[in-house]
């Protein structure tokens, strides 16, 4: 399948800028110079800079997927000692629950439907936790949680908050200061819209107090917290994916800041969820982000056929559910260098489909 000839509205790997795609098709340079350190340096500055972080926060470069950055942010920031909430609302938050069982991390499996968490302080069960963990936006379903109500929680009780922001940072709004935030995940394929591989862990002086010593080599965050500091990793980082970084943000940059970005994705979104009203599909979420919808169909279709159809026959690539929601949802992402004109193409697919089907 080549992809370049596909419609792309998977939430990760999502459409990425020619500019990028220009840079990944590059000599991949040497890395342990003053060069290399220097694009380092600025990505670590400027993604600090967008989630206004506590001042000597520390980002950490990890060459891996997302999973990994939810994984070693608990294997380093939590032991046998701690007590954690984990909030479980779908896919990504159960595999927080299995990393603390893994890990032997006490915790409770706080599952959620049908609530943003605003009312977390009524909710929350009764037991001392020092730490809490959520997927601010649950991809599997597309529900976005209030990371403000949540934030206050965390405050009020004086837990670390740690918040696995891949599929929402630079669509969805996120502020460490503000919301008492200590750990941050993202992730390069979701929203940042670059291949994926490259996974950044941003610790809060808070959160950096609390790296332990951990029995893993290449998941020791102490190893990269020393060597970031000369704007280097212990190992060979995707070198690639940190140039395409490093474009990435300062195009952010040039047009205007995060805060662009985020009302870019929310304008987009909007335009698509008024624009299909017509048709049989309703929000399956109350709580949706800018970075993604999620419709059921409400006459009776398969959402799993829509996503095949769509595929087939209009080389438009949206997200199929699988298990128990396989035939009940699909998914269609936000994410990525996308404008109206593009999100036109899947508008116009699903009124083609609907007037044949
Ligand atoms: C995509 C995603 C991840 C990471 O998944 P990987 O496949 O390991 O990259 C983690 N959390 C959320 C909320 C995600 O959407």
């Amino acid at each position: 399948m080549i992809y370049e000839d596909y419609y792309i509205f998977t939430p990760g790997p999502v459409k990425m800028s020619k500019e990028i795609l220009e840079i990944g098709a590059k000599q991949t340079p040497y890395f342990r110079n003053s060069e290399f350190s220097d694009v380092t340096f600025y990505c670590e500055n400027y993604l600090l800079e967008m989630l206004n972080a506590p001042k000597n926060s520390r980002v950490i470069f990890l060459t891996a997927s997302g999973t990994a950055g939810m994984e070693s942010v608990v294997m380093n920031l939590l032991d046998v000692d701690d007590n954690a909430l984990v909030v479980n609302g779908g896919g990504f938050g159960a595999r927080f629950v299995d990393i603390c069982n893994l890990h032997d991390i006490n915790h409770f499996n706080l599952k959620v439907k049908d609530t943003n968490l605003s009312d977390i302080q009524k909710i929350a069960p009764q037991e001392k936790f020092n730490s809490l963990i959520v997927n601010a936006h649950e991809t599997s379903v597309g529900h976005i949680y209030d990371l403000e109500a949540i934030g206050k929680y965390c405050k009020k009780n004086n837990l670390l908050y740690i918040v696995d922001a891949i599929s929402m940072f630079v669509t969805d709004s996120l502020d460490m200061q503000k919301d008492s935030i200590d750990a941050v995940i993202v992730s390069s394929q979701k929203a940042l819209a670059l291949p994926p591989g490259l996974t950044m862990v941003v610790l809060s002086p808070k959160a950096l107090e609390k790296v332990k010593d951990v029995k893993s080599l290449y998941f020791n965050f102490k190893d990269y917290l020393r060597d970031g500091q000369r704007g280097q990793t212990p190992y060979t980082p995707a070198v690639t994916i940190m140039l395409q970084l490093e474009a990435r943000l300062k195009q952010i940059q040039k047009d205007g800041g995060v805060e662009k970005s985020i009302k870019k994705a929310k304008n987009l979104a909007e335009y698509f969820r008024q624009k299909i009203k017509p048709l049989p599909l309703v929000a399956f979420s109350k709580f949706m982000p800018n970075a993604m919808t999620t419709l059921a169909p409400t006459d009776g279709k398969s959402a799993f056929k829509i996503v095949e159809d769509l595929e087939k026959n209009y080389k438009v690539m949206v997200c199929p559910n699988g298990g128990e929601l396989k035939d009940k949802i699909f998914r269609i992402s936000h994410m990525g260098d996308m404008d109206e004109a593009y999100i036109d193409i899947l508008i116009n697919a699903l009124f083609d489909y609907y007037e044949n089907n």
